[in-house]
């Protein structure tokens, strides 16, 4: 986490869009590596959210010994705040998109992004499902932009998906691997395909597991160990989808079964009627296990 700035790629000033979950996560490791940050969210109250977060996650990183307080303070002196969407995306050499999950609320953003940014600027999303192919559709240029799916919280989380869409040139895809492993993430190239890799394999175990737990295999906590201590997963994947949100795993499992077809990611009807008994993990103390909301 600590470490001089490390900038590895021609990549030096980076525009966040949205100061959300996962905004402030790319903005405070994009800082963390020397790069210069231009954060904008039209919502001002998320900019304070934001920029709160980022200050909590760092003077942790300070009391555990693993950021120094000059390093801290040069990352946060890295970060500046931009009123307009224009003044955001002005002088950005790699805009990063990290707003809601709608996909006309990313065409119009890109579309404005295009107007307002260098002809030589690369153009990324954080999706975690819509389609790259799909958002660049509005793009005049479509070579210089990517998916760059990083994963929460940011700066905890290693991998980086990067993700090429059909008209990705292999420059900017190049780009975005070196963007990716200066920030000191670890990433794996994707074709654009529902789910990358990441969400289609952990959904894919996910709904197994389900279906083992409605077939009366196991219990959710013995199907749960046979992957920690079988496999060496850190999570089994019944406590994973309590902490992600059931009604989140049936979003996505709807999707990869409408896009890929067939029964693998047919929502098994355990989960469905979990969701409808607003049994969602531990958001609302209960899931595949019982999750006590005050010792969270
Ligand atoms: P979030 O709701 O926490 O944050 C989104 C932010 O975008 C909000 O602060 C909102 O005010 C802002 N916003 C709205 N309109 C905007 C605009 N026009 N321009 C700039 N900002 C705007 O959402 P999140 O969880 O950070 O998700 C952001 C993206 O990252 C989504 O595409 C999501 O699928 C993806 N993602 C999320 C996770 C996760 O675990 N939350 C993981 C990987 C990827």
């Amino acid at each position: 986490m600590d470490g001089q700035p490390r900038v590895a790629t021609w990549i030096e000033r980076v525009t966040v869009l949205g100061a959300g979950v996962m905004g402030h996560g790319i903005a405070q490791v994009a800082a963390m590596a020397g790069h210069r940050v231009t954060l904008h969210d039209p919502d001002a109250a998320a900019v304070d959210r934001g920029l709160a977060r980022i200050r909590a996650n760092l003077d942790k990183g300070v009391s555990l010994g693993k950021v120094s307080e000059e390093s801290r303070t040069a990352a946060l002196d890295r970060i500046a705040l931009a009123p307009s969407l224009a003044s955001a995306c002005a002088e950005a050499d790699l805009v990063v998109e990290a707003a809601p999950e709608r996909m006309g609320l990313k065409r119009s953003l890109f579309r404005g992004v295009e107007a307002a940014a260098s002809p030589s600027a690369l153009l990324a999303t954080n999706t975690s499902s819509l389609s790259i192919d799909a958002i660049a559709q509005v793009l005049a240029g479509p070579g210089r932009f990517l998916g760059l799916h990083f994963f929460n919280p940011v700066h905890l989380m290693a991998l980086v998906e990067v993700v090429r869409g059909s008209c990705t040139d292999q420059a900017t895809l190049d780009a975005g691997v070196a963007f990716a492993r200066g920030l000191g993430k670890e990433p794996i190239v994707v074709r654009d395909a529902p789910g990358f890799a990441s969400s289609r394999l952990g959904v894919a175990l996910g709904l197994e597991a389900m279906r083992m737990v409605e077939e009366g295999v196991a219990e959710p906590a013995a199907i749960d160990k046979a992957m920690e201590l079988g496999y060496r997963h850190p999570m089994g994947p019944l406590r994973l989808t309590d902490l992600v949100g059931l009604d989140v795993r049936l979003a996505i499992a709807d999707y990869l079964h409408e896009k890929l077809g067939g029964e693998r990611y047919r929502p098994p009807a355990i989960l469905r009627r979990m969701v409808e008994e607003g049994k969602l993990g531990r958001k609302t103390g209960e899931g595949f296990y019982r999750w006590d909301r005050e010792k969270e």
